[in-house]
C-alpha cells in the first residue's frame, strides 16, 4: 500500500499551541491593556499591501527589502506583498483614513503576523508576531521616552525584569551626511578585512556596517567614528533631552553608539531592548524602535513628526520559557483592560512639570486609574479645554510652582473648585473622589 503523505509547516513559519499560546495571549491581553492605559487606539491593517509602499517605506537598501520579503504577482498583475514590518502599512492607513487631521499626537497600536524570508535560527522566524506601537505628531522627545516607558511596563507586567534599553541617536539628514563620509572613509582603510556583506552595504547603506555581528567586523567597529560626536545642536538637544526623561524615569539604559537599526526612515532617538545575559547574542532585541520624522511625507502624506516601535512575541516567549518566569499579573488575573473613558486629566506646564508628569502617570497606572494626558501641549488653556473635551471629573494641574513645593492642584471640573494636595496624596486624593 502507498504511503499517505504528510505535509510540514514551511520552515520557519511555526504552529502555536499549548503553553506557547498561553503565553502568547498573555502578551496579547497586556498589550492591549497597556495600550489602552495610555490612549492608543487599536488599528488592524490588511497583511498583504502593495510592494512599493514597503519598497519606500522600509527603504531599498535594508536587508528586509532586499533580501527577506515574500513579495509576488497576484493573477490580476498586482505587485505584492507580505507585509514584513508594520510601520509603512499604519503610516500608510492613517494618510489614507484622514487621520492626518485629528489632533496631534495620534496614538496608534496594532498586533498581528509579520513575515521575512531570513535563514530561520533561534530568535529569527520568517513567520513571527508583533505587538506595535506608532504615536504620529510628536516632536518632544518626552514622547520617545514615554514609549520606552511603555514598553517596559509591557515586559515588567509579563514578568520579564531583567534587561536593558540600548539607545543612541543616529542624528537627522542635516548631520548624519558628515558622519557617512567619516565612516565611510574609515571603513574603506579597513575594506580587506571586511565580511562580504559589509563590503556591500559600504556602499548601498554604510550605517549597516555597525549592525554587523561578524567578529572581525567587530573588532573594527571598535575603532570607527560615532555618530554621537557629529550630532548637530538639535539632535544633541533631542538627545539630552530624551536621556534626562529616561534618568527620570528610572528606566535601565545604556548608551550604544553603534547601535543603528535595520530600517532606513529612523533618525534621531534609536532604542533596543536587550534581555540581561545575551548582550553578545546576535538575534537579541526583544523590542526595537526609534523616532521617523519623514517617513509621513515620503509616503505621500503631510510633514508629521513619529516615534514608533515594536516587540517580537516569539522572542518574549522564548525568554519567558528559558528564564522560567511565572509573574502573574492582575491585568490577566483580573481583566484589567483599562478600556474604559478616564475620569483624571493631566495638564503639565513647565519642563519640570513635564518630566514629573512621567512619574505620575506611572503611579496612576500602578493603582490601575486610568490618565489621559497630552504631554505635546505646553499651555494650560489649551490643556484645559482638552480637558473639557475629555469630560473628566478632575483635571490635575502641575506647575512650575507645584513642582518646586511638591504639590499638586486637584480642579473638580464640575464645580470649578480648585484644592492643592501634596503630590504623595494624590493617588488617594483621587481614590477618594472618585469612590
Ligand atoms: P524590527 O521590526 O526589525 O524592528 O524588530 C522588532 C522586534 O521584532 C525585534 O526586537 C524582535 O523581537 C522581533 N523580530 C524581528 N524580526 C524577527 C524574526 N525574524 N523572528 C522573530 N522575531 C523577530
Amino acid at each position: 500500500m502507498a504511503r499517505k503523505k504528510t505535509y510540514q509547516a514551511l520552515t520557519g513559519m511555526d504552529d502555536i499551541f499549548g503553553k506557547d499560546l498561553e503565553i502568547f495571549r498573555r502578551i496579547e491581553n497586556i498589550s492591549r491593556a497597556i495600550a489602552n492605559f495610555y490612549n492608543f487606539k487599536e488599528i488592524i491593517t490588511p497583511i498583504i499591501e502593495e510592494e512599493e509602499l514597503f519598497k519606500k517605506g522600509t527603504g531599498e537598501n535594508t536587508d528586509i527589502i532586499q533580501k527577506e520579503t515574500y513579495s509576488f504577482s497576484t493573477k490580476g498583475k498586482e505587485k505584492v506583498i507580505l507585509r514584513p514590518e508594520f510601520t509603512p502599512s499604519i503610516v500608510r492607513a492613517y494618510i489614507q483614513n484622514g487621520m492626518e487631521v485629528l489632533p496631534k499626537p495620534v496614538k496608534l497600536w496594532t498586533f498581528g503576523p509579520l513575515f521575512r524570508h531570513e535563514k530561520p535560527q533561534k530568535g529569527r522566524k520568517r513567520q513571527f508576531f508583533q505587538f506595535n506601537f506608532e504615536v504620529l505628531g510628536t516632536k518632544n522627545a518626552i514622547m520617545d521616552a514615554l514609549l520606552i516607558q511603555l514598553f517596559s511596563n509591557i515586559l515588567y507586567e509579563l514578568g520579564v525584569e531583567k534587561w536593558r534599553v540600548n539607545v543612541n541617536s543616529i542624528g537627522c539628514q542635516k548631520c548624519r551626511p558628515t558622519f557617512l563620509r567619516k565612516l565611510k572613509s574609515y571603513y574603506t582603510s579597513k575594506v580587506k578585512s571586511l565580511c562580504p556583506d559589509c563590503k556591500k552595504r559600504l556602499i548601498s547603506n554604510p550605517l549597516r556596517v555597525l549592525d554587523c555581528k561578524e567578529e572581525k567586523c567587530q573588532r573594527i567597529k571598535k575603532f570607527s567614528p560615532q555618530i554621537l560626536n557629529y550630532l548637530c545642536e538639535e539632535c544633541h538637544n533631542h538627545f539630552k533631552v530624551f536621556l534626562e526623561f529616561i534618568d527620570e524615569l528610572e528606566i535601565p539604559y545604556v548608551i550604544n553608539p553603534y547601535l543603528v537599526r535595520g530600517l532606513d526612515y529612523y533618525e534621531k532617538t534609536v532604542f533596543e531592548f536587550i534581555p540581561e545575559g545575551k548582550e553578545l547574542a546576535s538575534q537579541n532585541a526583544l523590542i526595537g524602535g526609534g523616532r521617523y520624522n519623514k517617513l509621513v511625507e515620503m509616503l505621500g502624506g503631510r510633514l508629521t513628526f513619529a516615534v514608533g516601535g515594536a516587540g517580537g512575541v516569539e522572542r518574549i516567549i522564548e525568554e519567558i520559557k528559558e528564564k522560567k518566569i511565572n509573574k502573574k499579573s492582575d491585568i490577566i488575573e483580573k481583566k484589567i483592560d483599562f478600556n474604559e473613558t478616564p475620569k483624571v486629566f493631566l495638564v503639565q506646564l513647565g519642563e519640570l512639570a513635564k518630566k514629573r508628569s512621567l512619574k505620575i502617570i506611572e503611579e496612576f497606572k500602578k493603582s490601575r486609574i486610568k490618565i489621559e494626558e497630552n504631554l505635546e501641549k505646553d499651555n494650560l488653556k489649551s490643556q484645559l479645554s482638552l480637558a473639557s473635551q475629555k469630560k473628566v471629573k478632575y483635571t490635575l494641574i502641575l506647575g512650575q510652582q507645584e513642582c518646586v513645593n511638591n504639590e499638586i492642584i486637584i480642579r473638580n471640573m464640575e464645580n470649578g473648585i480648585q484644592e492643592i494636595v501634596p503630590q504623595q496624596d494624590l493617588i488617594r486624593e483621587i481614590k477618594k473622589r472618585l469612590k
